[in-house]
C-alpha cells in the first residue's frame, strides 16, 4: 500500500539536464518560462485552459471580448525587463497605452475623485474635497515612496526563502510600522471618510482587507504615480500571447487543455508530472504556477510535507472571492459620456462591508463596485457602437459563511444591475445584450483556486515574505512556485516579479546542453 512517507517509485524518462516544465500558463508562469528559456532551458508549459493567461484570459461571446480578469497594468518595466532579459523588446510585441486619468471614484453623495498621474492634479483634487487634508496627503505620498524602496524594489525583488534574512529586514518592517494596516495609515494622515477610503483602498485589487493588510501596501500609490496606469491594447490577454511567442522562439512549448494530477518526486527530488489521463513527463526543474495551495494540498498529495502541511494550509486566511458580471451593452458607444475606462462606485459602508467580506463571511445586501468599461479605449473589445463592461464585486471566498451561489447569483447579480443603473448606468437594463456571470465557484473549478479565492493567500504581514510558500520549494529539491500565492504577492507585478526571483534561484542551464539544445 502507498503511503504518504512512501511513494511508490516512478520510472522517468532521460532528460537533457535543461528540461523544465512549468504548471500554469499564468502570468507568472508564463514570465517563468521566459526566465528559464533564457537561460537555457528547454521549457514545456503546461495549463488546463485553451488558452494562455490564466485569470489574464477571456472569453468570447457574441462578438464582445471578457477579458476576465486583471485590467489595470502598473510597473511596465517589470515586463520590459523581463523582454530585454530574454533578447526582446516589449514595446515592439505589445501595445501599451498610458491612461490618465487613471480611475474615478463615485461616492453616494454624488462626490467624486479623479485619481490622477500629476501630483498637482491629485492634490488639487484632495483640496477639492478636503483642504486640510493637503499636508497629510503629501505626508502620505512621502511614506509611500519609502515603503516602495523598501516593498517592492528590495524586498519584492529578492527570494525571502531564508529566515536570517527575514529577522535582517524586521527592524525596517518596525521602523515602518508595518503592523499596522493601510487603512490606519491613512487614517493617521487624512482625516475626511472619502479620502481614507481613496487612499486606502487598493489592497482589494490584490485580494487584501484594507483594515488589516501590512501598510507596507500604501506603495501602490507611488507606484502608480511614478510609473502609471496602463491597458493593454487586446487586454491583458495579448500579453500572454506575446509571452507564450517569446517562450515559442525560445524552443519552448505551451500544451494547452492538459492537467496536471500530480508532481512527481523521487527522492527528495522533483523529476517530473503526471498529467490527468496518466502520461508523465520528466524534467530537471519543475516550476508550479498553480495557486500555492493547490500545489501543497492536491499535485504533491503523495509526498510527505514538512511545512505546507494540509493543516497549516487550512489555517491561512485567503483572499476574498469575486463575483464579476461580464456584460455587453448595444448602441451605447455614445451613451454614459461620463463614465470612463475605470470607475469604482462606492456602497454605503466601508469597514463594516469589509468585515462582512473577510471575517464574517457574509453575502451582504450592499455592495462596493470596480467597473471596467475597456471599450472606451480598445474597439476590439465589443461590436462597433457596443460596449463591454464588467462589474466586480468583492465577496466572502467559499471557506467562510454559507452562501450557495447556485442559488444566489442571479438575485446577487440583478442587486448589481441595480446599482449601476441608479449610480452610474441609467438605463442600462434597455440595452443590456451578451452576459456572462463568474462567482467564487468559477474560481475554484476554472483556476482551481482554493475556496475560489480570487487572490491567493491574503498578503497579511504574517502571511508576506518569508512567511509565505516560497519561491524555492522546502519540499522536494529542484521544485519552485511562481505566481500570486507565492512571494512577493498577487497583483501583475506580484508574479511578473515571482519570476524574476525564481531567475535568480535557478542555476543556468548546463551550458552545453544549453547550447545543443539551442543550435537543434
Ligand atoms: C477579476 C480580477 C481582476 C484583477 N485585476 C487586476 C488588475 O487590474 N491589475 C493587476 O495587476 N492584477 C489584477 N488581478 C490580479 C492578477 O490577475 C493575478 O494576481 C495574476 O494574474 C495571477 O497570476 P498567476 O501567475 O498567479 O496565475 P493565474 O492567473 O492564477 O494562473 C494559474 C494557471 O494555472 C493553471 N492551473 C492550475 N492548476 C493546474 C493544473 N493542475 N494543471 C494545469 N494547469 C493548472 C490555471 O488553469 C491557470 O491558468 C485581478 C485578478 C482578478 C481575478
Amino acid at each position: 500500500m502507498q503511503t504518504e512517507s512512501d511513494p511508490s517509485p516512478h520510472t522517468f524518462a532521460p532528460t537533457t539536464g535543461a528540461d523544465a516544465i512549468v504548471v500554469g500558463a499564468g502570468l507568472g508562469g508564463l514570465a517563468a518560462a521566459m526566465r528559464l528559456g533564457a537561460k537555457g532551458y528547454r521549457v514545456t508549459v503546461i495549463d488546463r485552459l485553451d488558452m494562455p493567461g490564466g485569470r489574464g484570459s477571456s472569453i468570447a461571446q457574441g462578438g464582445h471580448r471578457f477579458d476576465l480578469g486583471p485590467t489595470i497594468v502598473t510597473v511596465p518595466q517589470g515586463l520590459r525587463e523581463l523582454w530585454a532579459a530574454c533578447g526582446r523588446d516589449f514595446d515592439r510585441d505589445v501595445d501599451l497605452r498610458t491612461l490618465d486619468p487613471f480611475y474615478e471614484i463615485r461616492w453616494q453623495d454624488g462626490s467624486t475623485f479623479t485619481a490622477r498621474q500629476s501630483t498637482e492634479a491629485m492634490r488639487a483634487e484632495v483640496a477639492r474635497l478636503s483642504p486640510g487634508d493637503l499636508p497629510g496627503y503629501d505626508r502620505f505620498l512621502k511614506d509611500s515612496e519609502r515603503r516602495y524602496w523598501f516593498g517592492f524594489e528590495d524586498l519584492g525583488r529578492r527570494s525571502m526563502h531564508r529566515f536570517a534574512d527575514m529577522l535582517k529586514v524586521l527592524p525596517t518592517f518596525a521602523m515602518l510600522r508595518a503592523d499596522k494596516s493601510v487603512y490606519a495609515h491613512a487614517a493617521a494622515r487624512v482625516r475626511d471618510d472619502r479620502l481614507r477610503f481613496a487612499l486606502s483602498f487598493h489592497p482589494l485589487f490584490i485580494g487584501g482587507d484594507p483594515f488589516h493588510v501590512t501598510s507596507m501596501y500604501i506603495l501602490v500609490s507611488h507606484l502608480e504615480k511614478e510609473f502609471g496606469v496602463h491597458y493593454a491594447m487586446g487586454g491583458v490577454g495579448a500579453i500572454a500571447v506575446a509571452m507564450a511567442s517569446v517562450i515559442a522562439s525560445q524552443g519552448g512549448r505551451l500544451r494547452l487543455n492538459a492537467e496536471v494530477d500530480e508532481i512527481l518526486v523521487d527522492q527528495g527530488r522533483a523529476k517530473g508530472v503526471r498529467l490527468v489521463g496518466g502520461e508523465t513527463l520528466a524534467a530537471d526543474v519543475v516550476v508550479s504556477n498553480a495557486d500555492a495551495g493547490h500545489t501543497y494540498d492536491r499535485l504533491l498529495r503523495n509526498h510527505r510535507r514538512k511545512r505546507w502541511t494540509p493543516a497549516k494550509l487550512a489555517r491561512k486566511r485567503w483572499s476574498m472571492g469575486l463575483f464579476v458580471w461580464y456584460f455587453g451593452t448595444k448602441g451605447t458607444k455614445l451613451k454614459w459620456p461620463d463614465v470612463g475606462h475605470h470607475t469604482i462606485v462606492v456602497g454605503p459602508r466601508y469597514k463594516d462591508h469589509i468585515r462582512d467580506i473577510f471575517i464574517r463571511g457574509k453575502l451582504a445586501d450592499d455592495m462596493s463596485l470596480y467597473v471596467h468599461r475597456p471599450s472606451v479605449t480598445d474597439p476590439s473589445v465589443a461590436p462597433f457602437g457596443d460596449d463591454t463592461f464588467y462589474a466586480l464585486s468583492p465577496v466572502p471566498h467559499l471557506g467562510i459563511g454559507d452562501t450557495d451561489w447556485t442559488a444566489q447569483a442571479e438575485g446577487y447579480r440583478q442587486k448589481m444591475q441595480a446599482m449601476l443603473e441608479e449610480r452610474l448606468l441609467p438605463g442600462l437594463g434597455d440595452c443590456l445584450s451578451e452576459q456572462l456571470v463568474f462567482t467564487p465557484d468559477s474560481f475554484q473549478s476554472r483556476y482551481l483556486s482554493p475556496y475560489g479565492s480570487g487572490f491567493s493567500i491574503e498578503p497579511r504581514i504574517l502571511q508576506s515574505a518569508w512567511f509565505r510558500p516560497h519561491n524555492i520549494s522546502e519540499e522536494a529539491k529542484g521544485l519552485y512556485l511562481v505566481g500570486a500565492g507565492t512571494h512577493p504577492g498577487a497583483g501583475l507585478p506580484g508574479v511578473i516579479a515571482s519570476a524574476e526571483v525564481l531567475g535568480k534561484l535557478v542555476p543556468d542551464a548546463p551550458r552545453g546542453v544549453a547550447l545543443r539544445l539551442a543550435a537543434e
